[in-house]
């Protein structure tokens, strides 16, 4: 990827020649002489590094590099020429990642552009493995839904949600029918594609703001904001059948069919977790002893 790199400098003698240089060795650049009109610019591109003077008319390269490390992903090289007056310790609390001194050799200044590429690679290597980690921890390895431990934390979350803004919350919870008896005859490798797939289907029946979980071995939750127990039934019936009509193919000419029961339950005022969970429970049982394969609201 070609790094960009903008130049602030008051001084259009340095500007233009550091530009040159930077463009004639493979960098995209740009080029201005204020850090106010800096600023403006960002709106419109993102560069990689800034390289700015310190000592401009107006705002000045430090105050221009505490500005944009707030507010831009981008690393800072600081140029002076005042020696005495700026000290590197300056620049690195403002946050910059180098400082060079003017009148600079443009080997030098290429050397540190190179490095502070370098870490800045290496910066965001490590942010997407921590991002990579972090979806890993919430997810289940099965399904690629949200795993238990997320559930509990979003519905922590959700209900705080629910009562602030006085909405409804509902909460839905699926139970595969038999599906011992599945594994038992059709092998747990079987069995893991038929959860595989209950996991795509009850995500193809959701709207962006819904949540789907693997709640435990062949147990899913879906959490349903600003839904109440009747919209949410109606969710719940729509996954039942969805689910009901796909076959599976465990063996050789074996067409089988699978079906889940649902229980749904809506957040009462000053609920807690555990006290839906259970409701959501209790009318998922009652699915199970009406006969299976049904949603069982709890009103
Ligand atoms: P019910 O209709 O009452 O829900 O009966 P059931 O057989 O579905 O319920 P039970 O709780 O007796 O059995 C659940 C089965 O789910 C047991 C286990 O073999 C299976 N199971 C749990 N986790 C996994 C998994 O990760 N993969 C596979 N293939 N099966 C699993
Ligand atoms: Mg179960
Ligand atoms: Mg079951």
């Amino acid at each position: 990827m070609n790094t960009s790199i903008m130049i602030v400098d008051d001084d259009d003698a340095i500007r233009e020649m550091a530009e040159e240089f930077l463009k004639f060795t493979g960098y995209s650049t740009i080029s201005t002489s204020s850090a106010e009109e800096a600023i403006e610019m960002l709106k419109l591109f993102q560069p990689d590094i800034i390289l700015t003077d310190i000592s401009m008319q107006g705002i000045s390269g430090l105050e221009l590099t505490r500005i944009v490390k707030q507010t831009h992903p981008v690393e800072v090289i600081v140029m002076t020429g005042y020696i005495a007056e700026h000290s590197y310790e300056e620049a690195i609390r403002a946050g910059a990642s180098d400082f060079i001194f003017k009148p600079f050799r443009f080997e030098e200044l290429h050397l540190r552009i190179k490095r502070v590429i370098r870490e800045m690679n290496l910066k965001r290597q490590h942010d997407e493995l921590i991002k990579k980690l972090e979806m890993l921890a919430i997810t289940d390895g099965l399904t690629g839904l949200y795993n238990q431990r997320h559930f509990y934390q979003q519905l922590g979350s959700e209900i705080e949600r629910t009562e602030r803004y006085s909405t409804a919350l509902c909460l839905l919870l699926l139970d595969i029918d038999y599906f011992k008896k599945f594994n038992d005859t059709w092998g747990h490798l079987e069995g893991d594609k038929v959860l595989m797939e209950l996991g795509k289907m009850i995500k193809s029946c959701l709207r962006n703001m819904d949540s789907a979980y693997r709640y435990g071995g062949e147990e899913f939750t879906v959490i349903l904001p600003e839904t109440s127990i009747e919209k949410g039934c109606v969710v719940g019936e729509r996954i039942r059948k969805v689910f009901e009509s796909k076959s599976f193919f465990p063996a050789r000419g074996k067409e089988i069919k699978s079906t889940i029961s649902v229980g749904a339950a809506q957040l009462n005022q000053n609920e807690s977790i555990t006290s839906l969970i259970k409701r959501a429970d209790m009318a998922m049982f009652k699915s199970k002893n009406n006969g299976r394969n049904r949603v069982t609201c709890d009103q």
